[in-house]
């Protein structure tokens, strides 16, 4: 069995990253597996870091936009007006918004999750003439100049070259709160209250109610109801970036349902689209959406392609049942964690996380790292998140089934023991 992966080598830029991780050339998906040219099947726990949520190439999806592209429908139309985008926006509306109470005026920025995240900036800037916002620890937001101002990541920030201005870092719930209470949030308020802290009253405060890419660190409901009051106080935009933790991950479809808050406004990418196609929104509470006609514009705002799966995939969400068995599915994978730091204390493992957006962070050096290579090396796909990549993070398909997820769990265990015995060599010699 061979991996040519000599044409990725010689030609594609050294800042390629997950061909690093998951060495092979792969060809085919469905649902939850993958499989590369040898044939050999991989378990998919990554899901296109949170843009696979149903699974890959999910039936109906698939069916419907094959059927669409085969009546020539629309493919692309910058933001005019198309028959798939108003189905997906009656459908966002009836199924999404109305039922939950929400109202929001849609926006359509470019298609990825960086794109929702600057229009999401630039507005809460407009609206409150102010220049600086507020970031938390070990937060994500993306890759270009504004959404990398208020990431934390030392080395994705270095990877600006310039600096970074116009935003300033807060600590996230947990990060410094040794006593486990809310006293993080204490210290912001000090800070907006008083004249002489150097913090001016920002425009925006931008979060991530469980931070995907920074270890998976899930903000307390309570810490997320006094952010949101701190917001209403000193009239600061509050946003969500719910690019990752977003379309179900959590259990609900937006990560902050059970929270109770209302953002001013919410990043959504990933999976909105549903078939893994690029599509990104930006809702925007009715009263700050002040944007003048193309002020905020962008040549593929409107994939076509996508609003069809979208408006398919909508369908998960128009009764309970998908919420419901996400949720039982959540707490096996809740229960796997548990029993795996106790049977494993060589882990130091913590459990972390909640719904399908869950891990467990270990600080042995490289221990988590070892584990998500083990695991590859034995078919299953996933991979480590925080600064120091020191969570393995399982990310499946919410559409997984529960075989594949027991599957998923003893694959897991092998890793872990695998990942444990080298680690234990490693310090012997
Ligand atoms: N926000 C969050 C929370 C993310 O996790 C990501 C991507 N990992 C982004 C924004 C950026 O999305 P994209 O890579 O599509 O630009």
């Amino acid at each position: 069995m061979t991996n040519n992966l000599n044409i990725f080598n010689e030609l594609e830029s050294s800042v390629r990253s997950y061909i690093r991780s998951f060495p092979t050339v792969f060809t085919k998906a469905k649902g939850s597996k993958m499989w590369d040219e040898n044939g050999k099947e991989y378990l998919d726990f990554f899901s296109g870091a949170g843009a696979l949520n149903y699974g890959h190439n999910e039936p109906k999806m698939k069916e419907k936009l094959v059927e669409y592209i085969m009546n020539d429908g629309i493919t692309h139309s910058l933001d005019k007006a198309t028959t798939a985008k108003a189905e997906f926006l009656n459908k966002f509306n009836d199924v999404i918004l109305k039922p939950r109470n929400l109202d929001y005026k849609i926006m359509f920025p470019g298609p990825t999750g960086t794109n929702t995240v600057e229009s999401a900036l630039k507005i809460a800037r407009k609206v409150t003439g102010r220049t600086d916002v507020i970031s938390f620890t070990n937060g994500f937001h993306g890759m270009t100049i504004g959404s990398l101002s208020v990431t934390g990541n030392a080395m994705k920030r270095k990877g600006a070259g310039v600096p970074l201005t116009n935003s300033v870092t807060m600590p996230f719930d947990r990060f410094a709160d040794e006593k486990d209470d809310f006293s993080s949030l204490d210290y912001l308020e000090r800070f907006l209250e008083e004249g002489g802290s150097g913090v001016d009253i920002p425009a925006a405060m931008i979060l991530e109610t469980v931070q995907g890419e920074g270890g998976i660190n899930a903000a307390r409901f309570e810490w997320l109801k006094r952010v949101e009051k701190i917001c209403k106080k000193w009239d600061i935009k509050l946003i969500i970036d719910d690019v990752q933790a977003g379309v179900g991950r959590t259990g609900t479809f937006f990560s902050f349902e059970k929270a109770g808050i209302k953002p001013d406004i919410i990043c959504l990418s990933k999976s909105i689209g549903g078939f893994g196609l690029p599509l990104a929104i930006t809702l925007i509470k009715p009263e700050l959406d002040n944007w003048l006609p193309g002020e905020h514009n962008g040549t593929f705002r409107g994939n076509n392609h996508a609003f069809v799966t979208a408006a398919v995939s909508l369908e998960y969400w128009e009764d309970d049942s998908f919420e419901k068995s996400i949720e039982q599915k959540s707490e096996k994978i809740t229960d796997f964690l548990k029993s795996l730091i106790n049977k494993h204390p060589e882990l130091k493992g913590e459990v972390k996380g909640r719904g399908f957006m869950q891990g467990i962070s270990s600080p042995v050096d490289g221990l988590s790292e070892k584990v998500a290579e083990e695991a590859f090396n034995r078919g299953l796909i996933m991979e480590t998140s925080g600064s120091d990549d020191q969570v393995f993070k399982l990310f499946p398909a919410l559409t997984i089934e529960d075989s594949e997820l027991e599957k998923g769990f003893k694959i897991i265990e092998e890793s872990v023991k695998a990942a444990i015995a080298a680690q234990t060599e490693l310090v012997a010699n």
